[in-house]
Order: C-alpha cells, then sequence, then structure tokens
C-alpha cells in the first residue's frame, strides 16, 4: 500500500498530550494551483493554537479521541468549530465531553478548567472500520484506562492513545479505569499486531508493538 500520509507532532497542553495531524495532498484538480491537503486529527489536546495555525489551510474531515480525558479533548471544540468537523468518541464515554467530572477537569484545578464541550456527532466500537482521507482506519476497543478507551490501526500505524507507552502503560486509577481491562486489552489486541508497527502514543515518543513486547517492564510475563 503506497500513501502519502503525512503524520506529524503536536504536543499541547500541561500533560504534554500528543495530538497527531494526519494529511493527505492531492494535486488540484485541473490546474497548476498548489497541492491540496486533507488531515484528520487525533486527540486536540489543551491549548491547541499551534494545531490551530497549522490546519488554518487543510480540509480537516474529523477529530478522532482515542478517549474522553480532559487533556485528550480539551481543544475539541475550537478545533471542531475551525474545521467544521465531526467528532467521533467511542459509546462508553459519550456523556463525558459535556461533563467536567467525567473527562476529569473537575479533579485537576491547578492544571484546567472545568470542561465542557458538545458531544461527539459520531460513535467508536470495536471492528468498525472509517474511512478517511480515503484510508482505512481500524477501530480497536482497548479499554483499562478509561472505559471507551480506542486505538486506531492504519496500516503500520497504530494510534494508542494512554494504553501503551513506550516503556509504560496508562494508569488505571481513574474513574472506570480497571488494571485487568488494560493488560488484556495490550496482551491480547495490540501485541497480537504485527511488532513492526509503530506506535504512536498519547504521551511521550513513538516505539513499536515489538519493542514494548520484549522491553516494557509492565507487560512482561
Ligand atoms: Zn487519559
Ligand atoms: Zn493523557
Amino acid at each position: 500500500m503506497t500513501t502519502n500520509l503525512k503524520i506529524e507532532t503536536f504536543t499541547l497542553g500541561p500533560l504534554q498530550t500528543n495530538a497527531y495531524l494526519l494529511t493527505v495532498s492531492e494535486p488540484d484538480a485541473g490546474q497548476n494551483g498548489p497541492a491540496k491537503e486533507r488531515g484528520i486529527v487525533i486527540d486536540p489536546g489543551m491549548n491547541p493554537g499551534r494545531l490551530l495555525e497549522r490546519i488554518r489551510n487543510i480540509e480537516v474531515e474529523a477529530i478522532l479521541l482515542t478517549h474522553a480525558h480532559f487533556d485528550h479533548m480539551g481543544g475539541v471544540d475550537e478545533v471542531r468549530k475551525a474545521a467544521g468537523c465531526p467528532v467521533y468518541l467511542h459509546d462508553l464515554e459519550a456523556d463525558w465531553l459535556t461533563d467536567p467530572r467525567k473527562n476529569g477537569s473537575m479533579r485537576w484545578q491547578d492544571v484546567t478548567p472545568p470542561l465542557s464541550t458538545d458531544p461527539a456527532e459520531y460513535a467508536l466500537d470495536e471492528g468498525q472500520t472509517l474511512q478517511l482521507l480515503g484510508l482505512s482506519f481500524q477501530v480497536m476497543h482497548t479499554p483499562g484506562h478509561s472505559p471507551g478507551s480506542v486505538s486506531f490501526l492504519h496500516g503500520s500505524h497504530l494510534f494508542s492513545g494512554d494504553v501503551l507507552f513506550r516503556m509504560s502503560v496508562g494508569r488505571t486509577d481513574l474513574p472506570g479505569g480497571r488494571e485487568r481491562d488494560l493488560y488484556d486489552s495490550i496482551r491480547t489486541k495490540l501485541y497480537k499486531l504485527n511488532p513492526e508497527v509503530t506506535v504512536y502514543p498519547g504521551h511521550g515518543g513513538r516505539t513499536t508493538i515489538g519493542f514494548e513486547m520484549a522491553n516494557n517492564p509492565y507487560t512482561r510475563e
């Protein structure tokens, strides 16, 4: 599969959350004008100024949320308004965008005001395939860090939210978190992927499935 998919990382907000911008460019039909860029945003974190600047001339088709904690959804409404595009979120967190107690922003008042936004337009579920940018994105329900955590797989790229990090895993002590589910998600779903798949986590640097299987101290048998 050859695509001209480009992946950019914007590390945003007080918790240094990774927002990912995926773009494809197409030559302007018929004209020699500038290439037209289309994109999707995964997890528009808090203080999305740099991201908003970057997407100004991009046709953004969708905002995908790996889950609805405040550090991942903080920029949702600004990006949604700027782009005029829908938001996708797992059904189990359908009421988290509107509820600052559920998205955690009530609890960390030293880093954020209480956040509430309009609900998501579309619900995600295990096994769905999203067609965006002319590409397929597989939705994997990977609960444990939060009940509606999902990972998005496109080819050899996995966007894992706060489930799997380089040499670490997501915390399970927040409301709706469950340690048993987190390890099941990683071992029975993510670790079944090709070891060469690149992992783009919600915090920290990228890694691969194979590297984590061999080295992640939290998931070694
Ligand atoms: Zn989180
Ligand atoms: Zn996070």
